[in-house]
C-alpha cells in the first residue's frame, strides 16, 4: 500500500492532472493521494496558493477579495471544464468568498488551494475526498499535534478504501484552519503515510530526485539515487529545494522511505530516502561514496562576539541565548573560541528592527568588549555519513576553497560528523560550490 503525494506542477493543468491519474492507476497500490494546489503553468505563472494570499490581502486593504477570487476561480474553471468532469465549483467559491471578506484568516485563504485541488482531483480519479481540516490536528496556539493527528488519521484512513486528501493545512480545535510552512503538502503526505502505514510515501515532483549540487551551478551535478533521512535533512535545510525539511519527522515514527519521484518523467529511478539507522545496519545498499551532496543558501546574518575571559565566564552562552530566546530569534550555528562567540541566523527570517534591538540588547546583557554584525554570509554544508570513516574530506575541502580564492569566514562540524558547514561571503557562493563539486565529485 502507497501514499503518492503530487505538487504543485503535477497539479497545474488539466494535462498533467491527468498524468497524475495514468501514474495512479497504472498502480494497484496507490491508496491515496495528497494534492498541492496548482502551481504554475509556466515559468513567469502564479501559484494559486500566491493567489490566495493575494485575495486575503485585497480584502485587508479594500475590505472585499471578489476579483482577485475571481482570477482563482477561473484557473479552476479552466481544469474542471478540460477534464470534462461534473463538478460545480460555484457553491464552493460563494462560501471562500463569503469567509474571506467576512474576516477568514491568512491560513484560512492561503488552504483554500488544496482544498479545491483535492475536490477536483477525487471527482476526476473517482476517489473519496477527505478533508485535511478533520484529521490534521494543531493546538490552539497553532502547535501540530502529531500524536493526536495520527490516531484520527489512522482510524479515519482505515476507513476508506482510497482517498484524496488536500496537503498543507489542518485544523485547531474552534475548526480555524492552520497552516504548515510554505511547501508544506510534503509534510501532510508523511503524515498520512505513516497514519495509513504504508510501505512508501511516494512524492511525486517535477524533477527527477535530489542532485549532488544545485544543478543551476553545476550542470554535470548527478542525481543522488539513496540518502539517508538524516542526509535529506541537512541538504534540505540547507537550501536543496525538493522535499520540506520536516517531511520525515511523521515517517521517521514508522521508518518508511520516502521515494522521490517525477510525474513528468515517471521512468526515472528517483531519489529513496531511507531511515539512517537501517542504512548504517545495512539494510539498504548504494555505491558508497564519501561525500553524498552539496548544498548551501545565501544571505545568513553573523552576531561576533569577543570578550576577554568568556570562557572562564559561567554563563555568557546562556545569557546570549536567552537574549535570542526573547527577540524569537533562531539561531542556526553557534561556533565559538577561547574569547569568542558567534551567532549565525537566517536573514531571510529576522528583520532589520528586530536584528538591531537584539544586538542592542546583547550588549546591554553580555557586556562584550566587541560586537559586531557581518551581512551577506552564504553557508555551504558538505554531507554524507561516508565522512566519519574516511580521512581527509576536510583538508580537500578547505584546500579547493583556498585554490579558487574563497575566503572562509565560519566553519563548522556537527558532532555526528555528517557535515562540514562553511561560511563564506554571498558574492563567494557560487564560485565555492563550483571548487567544491569539483573537488569532491570523484570521493
Ligand atoms: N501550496 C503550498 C505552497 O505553495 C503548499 C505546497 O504546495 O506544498 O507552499
Amino acid at each position: 500500500m502507497k501514499v503518492l503525494k503530487f505538487g504543485g506542477t503535477s497539479m497545474a493543468n488539466a494535462d498533467s492532472i491527468r498524468q497524475v491519474g495514468t501514474i495512479i492507476k497504472s498502480d494497484p497500490a496507490s491508496r491515496f493521494v495528497v494534492v498541492s494546489a496548482p502551481g504554475k503553468r509556466e515559468k513567469a505563472d502564479t501559484k494559486v496558493t500566491d493567489l490566495l494570499y493575494a485575495c486575503f490581502e485585497k480584502k485587508q486593504k479594500t475590505g472585499a477579495c471578489d476579483d482577485a477570487l475571481a482570477v482563482v476561480e477561473k484557473r479552476f474553471a479552466d481544469i474542471v471544464s478540460d477534464l470534462k468532469i461534473k463538478l460545480d465549483l460555484r457553491g464552493e467559491f460563494d462560501a471562500i468568498r463569503n469567509a474571506i471578506n467576512s474576516g477568514a484568516s491568512r491560513d484560512y485563504a492561503g488552504s483554500r488551494g488544496e482544498y479545491l485541488s483535492a475536490l477536483v482531483c477525487a471527482a476526476f480519479l473517482g476517489l473519496e475526498f477527505i478533508d485535511a481540516a478533520l484529521i490534521i490536528k494543531f493546538s490552539s496556539s497553532g502547535k501540530f499535534e502529531a500524536e493526536l493527528t495520527n490516531e484520527t488519521a489512522a482510524k479515519r484512513l482505515a476507513a476508506s478504501k482510497g482517498a484524496v486528501i488536500p496537503g498543507f493545512y489542518g485544523a485547531m480545535p474552534d475548526g480555524s484552519i492552520k497552516t504548515f510552512s510554505r511547501g508544506g503538502s510534503d509534510v501532510t503526505g508523511s503524515i498520512i503515510a505513516r497514519a495509513a502505514g504504508v510501505s512508501v510515501y511516494e512524492n511525486w515532483t517535477d524533477v527527477d530526485g535530489f542532485m549532488t549540487c544545485d544543478p543551476r551551478i553545476v550542470p554535470d551535478a548527478a542525481l543522488i539515487d539513496m540518502l539517508t533521512y538524516k542526509e535529506l535533512r541537512e541538504l534540505s535545510h540547507m537550501g536543496a529545494n525538493i522535499l520540506h525539511s520536516d517531511s520525515i519527522f511523521p515517517v521517521r515514527k514508522s521508518d518508511i522511505p520516502i521515494h522521490i519521484r517525477n510525474t513528468f518523467n515517471p521512468g526515472a529511478k528517483g531519489t529513496l530516502i531511507v531511515p539512517t539507522k537501517k542504512y548504517l545496519a545495512g539494510a539498504f545498499f548504494r555505491n558508497t561514496r564519501t561525500v553524498t551532496g552539496i548544498a548551501g543558501r545565501k544571505d545568513f546574518i553573523a552576531i561576533h562576539m569577543e570578550k576577554s575571559m568568556m570562557n572562564s565566564e559561567v554563563g555568557f552562552a546562556r545569557k546570549v541565548l536567552s537574549v535570542l530566546e526573547e527577540h524569537n530569534v533562531s539561531i542556526e550555528h553557534m561556533p565559538s573560541g577561547i574569547d569568542t562567540l558567534s551567532v549565525i541566523v537566517d536573514g531571510t527570517a529576522v528583520s532589520d528592527e528586530t536584528l538591531a534591538s537584539t544586538v542592542s540588547h546583547m550588549g546591554t546583557v553580555c557586556e562584550p568588549d566587541n560586537i559586531e554584525v557581518v551581512r551577506d554570509i552564504a553557508l555551504v554544508a558538505v554531507v554524507g555519513h561516508g565522512m566519519n570513516r574516511k580521512k581527509g574530506t576536510a583538508a580537500k575541502v578547505f584546500s579547493a576553497l583556498y585554490r579558487a580564492g574563497v575566503n572562509i569566514r565560519m566553519i563548522d562540524q556537527g558532532s555526528s560528523e555528517l557535515n562540514i558547514i562553511v561560511g563564506v561571503e554571498n558574492k563567494d557562493y557560487e564560485t565555492a560550490i563550483k571548487a567544491l563539486y569539483e573537488e569532491l565529485k570523484e570521493m
